[in-house]
């Protein structure tokens, strides 16, 4: 059976029972009208009740007062409930009162001081943990932090996609970086990955077109903020979506193997790349082999490593069979200088 799309939805933060009943109310009703066909599946209602702000002065979140209230939706609306933490103190709180899982937001993962902490806190818990990207595009910090939680005994564990900050993005609000999430689900096949909608666009119009590429991308699944009255919202108030928003968006996400036809179009083509691999591979092998060869001779006969017009004309053979698009070009140029680069350090060891 196909693996449904996990989504994760609710307000950006806590802030008051009757906002929290009347966004799980909504949110439960397309829960029952829509939900049940689709390729998706409720997991999480969320609600920031610690908010990490830039500004002392802005609205920080209710705090400890929210559990009550969380409480109450999870029994009247079924939903498993998922909070943002922020400090032991906040993990001991969210097991103490039955919460199902917490996010580690941005500017935690960046900690790893402060990550080890958490881990050690909720160690062997029933908790699932979701670990956000940090703030800078750091794939490595990303990793880490969900290895602690691993190395905790924790055995849910999802990432969450939620963008980038970095200098000159002026589209999104945290740009992002796809090659990073991407990077993320090849060392880690088995975790699922999640993407915030809403802390990328951080906009009701972005949503859609960051949506789909998410799921063009194969990760598991969605985050989204929705709050029953956006225009209200203590925080985030222009990126949360309506209730009937984030239905219209997750009805018109399209599936890219919906049909048979495109299942054996993939089938072909991928085996189609398998073949090319495994000859780009060899090739690549046979050429270091010869590369060894050539330092044997230049040692012996006290020729220069580094000759430039040689270089060249490795160059020209790859342009003469290079695509004609920019991107290509792009893509050839920092090959060869990778190429070139692993052939002077092989050379150098040999001679
Ligand atoms: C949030 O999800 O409300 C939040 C503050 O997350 P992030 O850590 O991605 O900024
Ligand atoms: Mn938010």
């Amino acid at each position: 059976m196909e693996t449904l799309k996990i989504i994760i939805a609710g307000p950006c933060a806590a802030e008051s029972q009757e906002q929290l009943f009347a966004t799980a109310e909504a949110l439960s009703n397309l829960n029952t009208e829509f939900m049940k066909t689709s390729k998706f599946d409720f997991h999480f209602f969320r609600a920031g009740i610690w908010k990490p702000r830039t500004s002392p002065d802005d609205f920080q979140g209710v705090g400890i007062d929210a559990f009550e209230w969380l409480k109450l939706v999870k029994e009247k609306f079924g939903f498993s409930i998922c909070v943002e933490i922020a400090s032991t103190e906040h993990a001991r709180l969210c097991i103490e009162n039955g919460i199902d899982a917490v996010w580690i937001g941005a500017r935690t993962t960046v900690n790893p001081f402060l990550v080890q902490e958490i881990a050690d806190t909720v160690q062997h818990s029933s908790l699932t943990i979701l670990v956000k990207n940090p703030i800078n595009p750091d794939l490595q910090l990303w990793l880490g932090a969900i290895h602690r939680f691993q190395n905790a005994g924790i055995k849910k564990i999802m990432a969450i996609h939620r963008g980038f900050s970095i200098e000159n993005e002026n589209v999104f609000r945290n740009a992002p970086c796809w090659e990073i999430p991407i990077a993320l689900r090849m060392k880690m096949p088995e975790t699922p990955i999640l993407c915030d909608i809403s802390h990328i666009a951080g906009n009701v119009s972005l949503q859609q077109l960051v949506a789909q590429t998410a799921i063009n991308y194969g990760f598991s699944g969605l985050m989204a903020e929705v709050h029953y009255a956006p225009e209200k919202a203590l925080s985030d108030s222009k990126q949360q979506l309506l209730p009937s928003q984030f239905s219209h968006l997750l009805q018109t996400i399209s599936f890219l193997s919906e049909n048979n036809s495109t299942d054996d179009a993939l089938f072909i083509l991928r085996n189609l790349i398998k073949g090319i691999d495994s000859q780009i591979g060899k090739l690549l092998s046979k050429r270091m082999e010869a590369v060894d060869e050539i330092a044997t001779i230049k040692a012996l006969h006290a020729i220069p490593l580094l000759q430039p017009q040689q270089w060249k004309k490795v160059v020209a053979v790859y342009e003469e069979n290079a695509l004609k698009d920019e991107n290509y070009y792009q893509f050839l140029e920092e090959f060869l200088l990778l190429l070139h680069k692993a052939s002077l350090k092989r050379q150098a060891s040999c001679s």
